[in-house]
């Protein structure tokens, strides 16, 4: 897509710190890292959540992940990880092409876990949620 940055840094046309690629995926550290080598996991096509991508390169990204943690693992040892992605305005995306962060941690860096996104359950309890999926 023309105007993706993300789509700019598989082209080449946006430089990039590559950590791990292969023919579908691209994973490079992020600009403006939370901790010591944030890396992000891209799809080489255009695809702004999860709903947008294909199954292909959907089957490819997961893996992806994984190399990528490996090769963190084996450069920087750091004692744990959080792994996710930020999915539409509400979930705080800013860059609108698919892409997986990998934060690796180490004890006593000061930072939270996935629980420290928000604390907001609002007024259903979780028997009367679940009553909505049957
Ligand atoms: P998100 O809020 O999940 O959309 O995060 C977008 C991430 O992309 C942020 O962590 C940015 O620092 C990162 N980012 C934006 N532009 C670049 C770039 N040119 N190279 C590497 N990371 C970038
Ligand atoms: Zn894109």
């Amino acid at each position: 897509m023309q105007d993706c940055i993300f789509c700019k840094i598989v082209s080449g046309d946006i430089p990039n710190y590559t950590v791990y690629e292969d023919s579908q995926t691209l994973a490079f550290l992020d600009i403006d890292p939370r901790t010591k080598g944030h890396t992000v996991v891209i799809p080489k096509v255009h695809a702004e959540t999860i709903f947008d991508l294909n199954e292909e390169f959907l089957k490819a990204l997961l893996p992806a992940v994984q190399r990528t943690t490996e090769k963190l693992e084996t450069t920087l040892s750091p004692d744990g990880y959080n792994i996710g992605w930020n999915h539409g305005k509400a979930g705080g995306q800013a860059v609108p092409h698919l892409h997986v962060h990998i934060m690796p941690r180490w004890e006593g860096d000061g930072g939270s876990n996935m629980h420290g996104i928000v604390h907001n359950p609002g007024e259903m309890n979780v028997e009367d949620v679940a009553a909505l999926f049957v």
